[in-house]
């Protein structure tokens, strides 16, 4: 799913996205300048292999996401240090961001429940 920055207003944008057992599921919303809200809730279940054991293994996973989009590139003049993802097409690839959403996920130290529990 793909969205034109230009055109999110101050009334929320819903989206829903899928990908294998996760759903993202949110809203974008104008911010001001050029930024654009996100947020959104990730859940369902994560295919990964452990950091223990190397086995697949499933992970549910339940996260908030909340960061902004940038209509080009972004300058912190205030220094307000946002989380802000920049987008120099003026869209907003929603599918795009929660495969980065998963990855980041996918790449903190989780192990299966069985390693979970002989520890
Ligand atoms: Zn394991």
């Amino acid at each position: 799913m793909k969205v034109t920055l230009r055109k999110v207003t101050k009334t929320p944008l819903d989206f829903v996205v899928k990908s294998d057992e996760i759903t993202f599921k949110g809203y974008l919303e104008y911010h001001g300048g050029k930024l654009i809200l996100l947020k959104a809730n990730l859940s369902g279940l994560l295919e990964k292999s452990c950091d223990t054991c190397a086995e697949e293994f499933r992970m549910p996973v339940n996260e908030d996401v909340e960061f902004f989009i940038c209509d080009g590139i972004y300058e912190d003049d205030n220094n307000t240090e946002l989380d802000v993802v920049e987008s120099f097409n003026g869209m907003a690839d929603i599918d795009e961001l929660l495969s980065s959403e998963i990855e980041l996920i996918k790449s903190d130290y989780h192990s299966c429940d069985e390693c979970k529990h002989s520890n």
